[in-house]
């Protein structure tokens, strides 16, 4: 009788398989592929890479750096597969597609504690079950999580916003209020008529992810993406989303001729999203367009702006930060469904469903993560975010706390530390965190050499 069964064989599924076969635990994986594809996979391997062949950057300066080196500490499979199938990419973990995929498919194949049974699932087994489906997960699927969480809880579609990481905006340019004096919430980014006309002229020669059929979708008037709000007239976009009205511009007392604004979207202050600005343009464009915002000229994209199609769980609702649903813990969740964006997120919420559904079936607890480890930042942020509005994330360095604050002893004032000073000793406190983690609470051999390079001054 299997103890722990998955659902999906992709990014997520297959490390959470392997993860929770790896604690000796017999695991039964499904996957409809390749007898039922999605619109998206070519092939019937498992853990294909459907776009991209990049685990993102790499080394201490990356948040996506730190994700990669925990999940090496404690030989999870996808990132060990990537590892043996990189190929040079400057400072990002590229890999070859086939061979990437292939390595997964055999490490599956040949583990004898997983059971590989093929074809869709419909209804959700009873027992202990990780759910890890993605963002094409297949309707009868959809419509069984539904069941457990709520119609309103799962999102066929995502249309998304840049995110901004508020160290990099220029404060000296854009300023916080509210319009009419209401609560200062926002942050606005002024334009003069120039100004606006030449970010008008970047938006309209900006090139979009050209649709795949099944991404064709009507868009609904609450979230038509701005480069079509622009399509409709030069001066659509600044008799909507970025209306100057009833905000006040401090440096000049009265109201610019648009205005970007920026909410926050943690708790903490350090994210802050384009309001209206949802797009589906290309991210090389959307950078040159977001850096022709006045204040956002140095702008830290910390999530792009996305339009297409997404199955994902509303997780500060539905979800704890141990990946369990709150409705049913036997059933945990992780990837895209989870609410996580990218192959190297998906994995490590895998391997972590899967290390907690193994501990479940072994009548222990299952565990969170340190809040300094970039695992521990992300999923803390999925059952804690607003779930108001709430989107897939990335892993950014806005997820793990700031480092406390250095007194100067000369001058008595803060050491107000660089971005490239700050990151090294962030990426060496969240891999130790996790290493220690993994081996005194999780009970779980961790690689020696693993320890994090000595951080650089
Ligand atoms: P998947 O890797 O898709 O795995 C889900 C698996 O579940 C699939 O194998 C599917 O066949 C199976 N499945 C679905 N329903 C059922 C069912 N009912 N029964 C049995 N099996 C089922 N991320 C990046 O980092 N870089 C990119 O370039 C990138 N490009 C993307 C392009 C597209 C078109 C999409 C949709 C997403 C992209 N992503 C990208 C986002 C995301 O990182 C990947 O989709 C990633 O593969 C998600 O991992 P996952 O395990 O959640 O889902």
């Amino acid at each position: 009788v299997p103890v722990v069964s998955v659902i999906g064989a992709g990014l997520a599924g297959s490390e959470a398989a392997l993860a929770a076969a790896g604690q000796g635990v017999r695991v039964r994986l499904y996957e409809m592929r390749p007898a039922r594809m999605t619109p998206a996979h070519r092939t019937g391997n498992f853990a294909e890479l459907v776009c991209s062949t990049s685990l993102g950057g790499e080394g201490i300066q990356q948040s996506k750096g730190l994700l990669q080196s925990e999940m090496r500490s404690v030989g999870a499979a996808i990132v060990g597969s990537a590892d043996a199938a990189k190929v040079p990419a400057g400072n990002a973990l590229a890999v070859d597609r086939e061979e990437f995929s292939a390595r997964v498919t055999r490490l599956i194949r040949e583990h004898p504690l997983i059971e590989v049974v093929e074809g869709e699932v419909s209804v959700i087994p009873e027992g202990l079950v990780v759910i890890a489906s993605g963002p094409l997960t297949s309707e009868a699927l959809a419509e069984d999580v539904a069941r457990l969480t709520g119609s309103e809880r799962l999102s066929f579609y995502d249309a998304a916003a840049p995110v901004i990481d508020v160290d990099s905006i220029d404060l000296t340019v854009a300023w916080r209020a509210g319009r009419y004096d209401q609560s200062a919430d926002y942050i606005n980014c002024p334009f003069t008529k120039e100004e606006y006309l030449r970010f008008f002229g970047a938006l309209e020669q900006a090139r979009t992810h050209t649709p795949h059929d099944w991404e064709k979708l009507e868009f609904f008037e609450g979230c038509m993406p701005i480069e079509e709000i622009a399509r409709r007239g030069v001066s659509t976009p600044r008799f909507g989303p970025m209306s100057p009205k009833g905000l006040d511009d401090p440096r000049t007392g009265r109201w610019p001729y648009a205005v970007a604004q920026l909410r926050q979207e943690d708790r903490e202050g350090r994210m802050w999203s384009l309001v209206g600005f949802q797009t589906g343009l290309k991210w090389g464009d959307q950078k040159e367009v977001v850096h022709l915002i006045p204040g956002l000229q140095n702008a830290e994209i910390v999530r792009y702006g996305v339009m297409h199609r997404n199955t994902y769980l509303n997780a500060p609702a539905v979800l704890d930060s141990t990946l369990q649903l709150k409705a049913d813990p036997t059933k945990l969740v992780a990837g895209v469904l989870a609410g996580t964006e990218g192959y190297l997120e998906s994995s490590a919420t895998g391997w972590l469903a899967g290390t907690n559904a193994a501990r479940l079936s072994r009548g222990l607890q299952p565990l969170t993560p340190p809040a300094e480890s970039m695992l521990g930042g992300l999923v803390r942020y999925l059952a804690s975010a607003n779930p108001k509005g709430f989107q897939p994330m990335n892993v950014n360095w806005a997820l793990v706390p700031e480092l406390p604050v250095e007194i100067n002893e000369k001058t008595g004032k803060p050491r107000k530390l660089g971005k490239r000073e700050k990151r090294p000793v962030m990426f060496a406190r969240g891999l130790n965190a996790f290493m220690r983690w993994a081996q005194d609470e999780a009970g779980l051999s961790v690689t020696p050499q693993a320890r994090p390079e000595p951080a650089e001054a």
